[in-house]
């Protein structure tokens, strides 16, 4: 099974008020995925229903090939959640939180001695007496106990500052790259730049557009800069490429690419033909935020004027 989340046509009715409508995505095994949205999109009510937490009015959902509806144990079993807010016990130590997961969830308690190593765990101190950075990495790692195949993060670095949020994101994408599943939501631009592979758009309940980064890019035609400098620059390149309408830079050719696959398919033709090296080649896309504004007609963080 390729697919690690399906949800088809998933819709949440809280009374008469519909928060989630009908939304529909695919997430693949080992991928990093996430719905970008503003406050009250219905992105949390979406990680509610994938991971049990609450009812799904009507639509389906798969997640690790178990029916969300009728196959709950299965799915909770073989999933982890970090909630906005944490679950774990102020009172507690950071190993006595761990051991308690463990018997929750019938894991060794080897494997809490684990976490706390891998994750650089302060075992003796009490949670609640931890920085909101740690907190949320002994969540990340009590989310972890049972070993699962996916992990789903609500707004994973809400709340803290920008050296914590760096660290966790980077505890993100490692956990990614050892080929772990996962599943965040966000308003936060910089982690939809830095953590997911495909973004879904989340408004006002619906899925807005979904896909890459470059392809949301492509989608509300904004075009990637390219700044190429190759040696030796001759006139013969320079009017091989002209379509792209280069100018010069700092002894860089620069262009503004509407097609980025049709610009280095031509570009790797060239250097075969023209014989050139290429010192360097940077790209720059429009950023996640340009998207996003575009696509939702408002910024998505909290407090933006926008
Ligand atoms: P946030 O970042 O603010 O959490 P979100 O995208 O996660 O936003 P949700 O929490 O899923 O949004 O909420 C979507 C909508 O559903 C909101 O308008 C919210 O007020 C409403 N809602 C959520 N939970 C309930 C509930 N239990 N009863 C009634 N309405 C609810």
């Amino acid at each position: 099974m390729a697919e690690a989340i399906v949800a088809k046509n998933l819709f949440k009715r809280y009374g008469d008020f519909e928060a989630v409508k009908g939304i529909s995505f695919r997430v693949k095994k080992g991928e990093a995925f996430a719905l970008l949205g503003p406050n009250g999109a219905g992105k949390t009510t979406t990680v509610r229903m994938l991971t049990t937490l609450t009812s799904i009015t009507s639509g389906e959902a798969y997640v690790n090939g178990f029916n969300v509806k009728s196959e709950r144990l299965a799915v909770r079993l073989s999933i982890g959640l970090v909630p906005d807010v944490s679950n774990l016990y102020d009172e507690l130590t950071v190993r006595d939180n761990l051991l308690f997961m463990a018997k929750l969830y019938g894991a060794p308690a080897g494997r809490v001695e684990e976490l706390i190593r891998e994750f650089e765990l302060p075992a003796e101190r009490k949670f609640g007496k931890l920085s909101t950075g740690f907190k949320r990495r002994v969540t990340i790692a009590s989310a972890l106990i049972h070993e699962p195949e996916i992990l789903f993060l609500d707004e994973p670095t809400n709340g803290l500052d920008v050296r914590s949020a760096k660290a966790v994101r980077g505890l993100i994408r490692s956990l990614n790259r050892q080929g772990m599943t996962v599943f965040i939501t966000t308003h936060n631009m910089v982690e939809a730049e830095t953590i997911p592979q495909r973004i879904a758009i989340m408004k006002a309940g619906n899925i807005v557009a979904e896909g890459k980064r470059n392809e949301l890019a492509r989608l509300v035609g904004k075009s990637t800069i390219v700044r190429l400098s190759v040696e030796p620059l001759t006139s013969s390149l320079i009017k091989a490429l002209e379509r792209f309408k280069p100018t010069f830079d700092e002894g860089s050719l620069v262009f503004n690419v509407a097609d980025i696959d049709a610009f280095l398919e031509t570009l790797m033709a060239l250097r075969k033909k023209l014989n050139f090296r290429v010192k360097s080649l940077c790209t720059e896309l429009p950023g996640i935020e340009d998207v996003f504004v575009e696509l939702t007609g408002g910024c998505p963080c909290r407090g933006c004027p926008l």
